[in-house]
């Protein structure tokens, strides 16, 4: 079961794109673009969270998690990667690489999991957080001497930190 039902739509620049829409916010399915997913924020205040390819392989409760994350930035107001209407993927990947090397990053990204983990509940939250655990502990493995090792080393970092967050921030 996929948790998405997408349609077919012209974006302004004539492009065929995937279109949808989860709990109120419209969602676009980028195939150019190598993450799961962000949020990204227009000059006018709107906003749509946009998916990639590897979205597609998660599970469906991993899926929401994806999905209830990015509403969680924008519940939180996270406003900070702002971009014009004429967004590209790569766009969004430079402004979130940049932020995340700056160290902003973290406490926005713990409180758009626990909005998630509020959501569909801490069990679920940390299934998700350890599956992207493994997922880079995979590539870390298969990409030894590639050029993204910093970078991939510097997400499991942060995931080991959104993880340990989670735990001791829902503690029954
Ligand atoms: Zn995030």
């Amino acid at each position: 079961m996929t948790l998405l039902q997408f349609q077919l739509k012209r974006d302004q620049a004539g492009n065929l794109i995937k279109v949808t829409n989860y709990r109120g916010y419209t969602v676009i399915q980028d195939p150019k673009f190598d993450m799961e997913a962000a949020l990204a924020n227009f000059e006018d205040g709107s906003c749509c969270i946009i998916i990639g390819d590897s979205f597609e392989k998660c599970s469906a409760d991993i899926q929401e998690f994806i999905l209830l994350h990015e509403i969680g930035h924008s519940e939180c107001q996270h406003k900070s990667s702002t971009m014009g209407a004429g967004y590209s993927s790569q766009q969004v990947m430079d402004i979130y690489t940049e932020e995340r090397l700056a160290g902003k990053h973290l406490q926005s990204e713990f409180e758009a999991d626990e909005y998630a983990a509020i959501v569909m509940g801490r069990e679920v939250a940390l299934k998700a957080l350890e599956y992207f655990h493994q997922k880079y502990q995979f590539m870390q493995r298969s990409y030894k001497n590639h050029s993204n090792t910093n970078q991939i080393e510097f997400v499991l970092n942060e995931l080991e930190k959104r993880i340990a967050n989670i735990k001791s921030n829902f503690e029954n």
